[in-house]
């Protein structure tokens, strides 16, 4: 099940000017920076409601986001919906016709679970699914987390 849009991804050139306006101008709390080293980046989480906007400035050219900076210059680079079971989720989505990026989720920001789906199939929108772990109850339900770390 999908329960809400989890974060917006905003990819961003001058993380010091994005935080003028996000966090000073529209008045959002800055949450929580948080270093990524497997996706190259660096991501400001700013709370709206029950959802959070991210900015992500790249730490390295080699980075996806470095690449679409490149290209596309700053503005929305993802769109993340939370759901409750990312694996019953992608299987949906794909019997649907969305193409998932890969083929098994893995650890993103946060510690989520997360998956991709190309624009190419989604209307244009890079559609990220993810879903939060819950740490404090290993073995309950005796499912390893699975991450490729793709
Ligand atoms: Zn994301």
């Amino acid at each position: 099940m999908i329960k809400k849009i989890d974060h917006l991804g905003i990819a961003v050139l001058d993380p010091k000017r994005a935080l003028a306006t996000y966090r000073d101008a529209l008045g959002l709390r800055l949450e929580q920076i948080e270093e990524v080293p497997s996706q190259k980046l660096v991501s400001y989480h700013l709370e709206i409601g029950e959802s959070t906007i991210e900015l992500l400035h790249p730490t390295d050219e080699d980075s996806v986001i470095a690449k679409y900076l490149a290209k596309n210059g700053p503005g929305i680079h993802h769109v993340a919906l939370q759901v409750d079971d990312i694996e019953a989720e992608r299987d949906r989505l794909v019997e649907s016709g969305l193409q998932a990026l890969s083929e098994e989720p893995f650890i993103g920001a946060n510690g989520k679970k997360v998956l991709f789906f190309h624009p190419r199939t989604t209307g244009g929108v890079l559609l990220e699914i993810c879903q939060v772990v819950e740490a404090e109850s290993p073995g309950e339900n005796g499912a390893p987390t699975r991450g490729n770390g793709a």
